[in-house]
């Protein structure tokens, strides 16, 4: 068994952070639902946000949800689930998020095959231009579809904002999205458990104090696991630091830094630039593109400059670094959302829940 690369993954921060974003948004009438799709569901994940107090899991993958169903919280499709899914969505999904009826049909089937009463949220696009639909009427109209349909019961109307578009979540977004709701549950005199406004984008609006009442789900992801929302900014009270990446040394030599004829394009198909700072101490990590795009991850000893890698290489240049590095020394990286991806999702990375 390979130990590096691995990635570290603090579940004591992701608790915290979960657990400081519930009380924030207990003050203004929100309870969330977390969402582990970045840590593509890992369980002891999914437990680390239980014990920060959210009760929902959220993941965009059947795969993913079957993973946590073991654990206490209920669970929620986020991505508009497949037809081809249907069985496994009524068997591992208690809520799903949808907008198209012969999904919803299939969805029924299933539910009353399975013997279940399958929740249903209806998204609608307020113009973020992803899921559901972008006029009212047809929105109005697939209620009333679903309220027809044995074996599902209409529990929300939500909408996903600054995904695609990268429209804000706003006021009078947020509003138009009460208003088609209320008219929803006057027309069925039903009460909509679930007013889903947004993701981890709509807590600057909330923190500010102008997310409306009656919006009383946000679906955190990034906030929870990466203390990062909109823009990728800090979210106030919550930690950025749960993952990190270790890497091995497996060479250090004193080289040139620009090659003695470069005339090839490099691994990747492109014509590779250089950076002359004369002879250099360098190292190489056993990493690479395979591993994970490296301009997504970032030495923590700021002394040490990435000059490039191919598949399984990272070449380091560590000649202004203090430290006494060696052969088989480990060298720690930050990660980018899009980094910690990669590293979830590579079978090459080991994963280490601390
Ligand atoms: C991924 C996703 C989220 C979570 O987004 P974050 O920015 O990670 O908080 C919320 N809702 C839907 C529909 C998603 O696909």
């Amino acid at each position: 068994m390979n130990h590096y690369p691995c990635i570290n993954i603090h579940l004591d921060t992701i608790t915290h952070n979960a657990h400081n974003l519930v009380s924030a948004c207990e003050r203004f009438g929100v309870k969330p639902a977390g969402v582990t799709k970045l840590a593509c569901a890992y369980p002891e994940v999914g437990e680390a946000i239980l014990a920060g107090g959210i009760g929902i899991l959220a993941d965009s993958r059947i795969q993913n949800l079957k993973k946590l169903r073991h654990l206490d919280g209920e669970t929620m499709l986020l991505r508009i689930p497949a037809i081809s899914q249907a069985r496994e969505v009524v068997q591992y999904a208690d809520i799903s998020l949808n907008s198209e009826l012969e999904t919803l049909q299939a969805l029924a089937v299933e539910a009353v095959k399975q013997h279940k009463l399958h929740q249903v949220i209806i998204m609608h696009d307020m113009g973020d231009l992803r899921e559901g639909s972008f006029y009212q009427e047809e929105t109005l109209q697939l209620a009333r579809e679903v309220m027809k349909l044995e074996g599902l019961k209409l529990v929300g109307l939500g909408t996903n904002l600054a995904c695609y578009g990268g429209v804000e979540p706003s006021i009078d977004n947020q509003t138009q999205l009460i208003t088609l709701a209320q008219q929803i549950e006057a027309e069925h005199k039903i009460t909509l458990s679930y007013l889903s406004g947004a993701s981890s984008a709509g807590l600057p609006l909330m923190l500010r104090g102008d997310l409306p009442k009656g919006i009383n789900q946000l679906r955190l992801g990034a906030s929870v696991l990466m203390g990062i929302g909109l823009n990728d900014d800090p979210v106030p009270n919550t930690r950025q630091d749960t993952f990190d990446l270790t890497a091995e040394i497996v060479e250090i030599k004193v080289k040139p830094s620009v090659p003695a004829e470069s005339t090839a394009l490099d691994a990747f198909g492109h014509k590779p630039t250089f950076t002359d700072r004369g002879l250099r101490k360098r190292a190489i990590c056993a990493i690479g593109k395979q591993d994970i795009d490296i301009s997504q991850m970032t030495p923590k000893d700021r002394n040490i400059i990435v000059i490039g890698g191919s598949s399984d290489h990272l070449i380091l240049d560590i000649n202004d670094s203090d430290m006494p590095y060696h052969v088989g020394s480990l060298i720690e990286f930050e990660l980018s959302y899009g980094g910690v991806l990669q590293c979830m999702t590579s079978e090459y990375i080991t994963k280490r829940f601390i």
